[in-house]
């Protein structure tokens, strides 16, 4: 989407420090980072958020979490751990418009959850 600033950064129209990419997928860090390693993982076609993808891409969700296990596994952030957070519309303070993962590890997250 000619306006979307995640589409122009899979064009590389604008810059970004990528830490993953291959044919589908591109993993790269967060402008302001809430945790040691905070990265966004987005699939190279856009939908506008996590309900978009899975009615009318859903196989994207296999491949964003092949993406993520991959560089987890290379980063061996599986042991200490990770967090994975998806955010849909105003109540979950969604920014942009382009269905991301974050992935937040690192440090210690504050617990969520009871
Ligand atoms: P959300 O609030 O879930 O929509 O997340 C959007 C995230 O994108 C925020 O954490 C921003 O810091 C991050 N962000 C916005 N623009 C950029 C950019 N050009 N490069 C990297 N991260 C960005
Ligand atoms: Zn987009």
């Amino acid at each position: 989407m000619s306006d979307c600033i995640f589409c122009k950064i899979v064009e590389g129209k604008i810059p970004s420090t990528k830490i993953f990419e291959n044919e589908k997928v591109i993993g790269f860090k967060d402008l302001r980072p809430q945790a040691v390693i905070h990265n966004l993982f987005i699939h190279k076609k856009h939908t506008k958020n996590i309900n978009d993808l899975s009615q009318n891409d859903p196989s994207q969700l296999a491949e964003m979490f092949e993406a993520m296990r991959l560089y987890s596994e290379q980063e061996n952030l599986s042991k200490d751990g990770f967090r994975i957070v998806t955010n849909l519309g105003p109540n979950a303070g969604q920014t942009v418009f382009h269905t991301h993962f974050h992935l937040l590890a690192g440090e210690p997250l504050g617990h969520f959850g009871s």
